[in-house]
């Protein structure tokens, strides 16, 4: 079956292929007028850019989520190293107050 499209510049009509045609219409790929004037169907090449946008879209929230992640987890192991180095400094204090009142008197 043959399609019979007409150029959006020069107004010639031409045939193509109900087949070729569907694919156009899908793709929004161009393709030309026998005199070569480039067309293509706008509202799939809309759909398309929709389509992709969309997508990018879907990627990048994945991404900020999955480095989020990657954040809280890291301010959970800094929280945990800075308590871990408080609670050895109070030991430090303790053994060295201990020392110093023990052995420092008698130098
Ligand atoms: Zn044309």
């Amino acid at each position: 079956m043959i399609v019979k499209v007409t150029c959006c510049v020069c107004n010639i009509s031409f045939g193509v292929s109900k087949e070729m045609n569907d694919n156009l219409l899908q793709s929004g790929n161009p393709f030309f007028c026998p005199s070569g004037h480039e067309q293509y169907y706008t509202d799939a090449r809309k759909n398309n850019k929709k389509k992709i946008l969309e997508q990018e879209i879907i990627e990048l929230k994945d991404r900020i989520e999955h480095y989020t992640r990657i954040i809280d987890n890291q301010e959970y192991d800094i929280n945990y190293f800075r308590r871990s180095r408080t609670a050895y400094k109070g030991h430090f204090n303790r053994i060295k107050k201990k020392y110093d009142t023990e052995f420092q008197n008698q130098v």
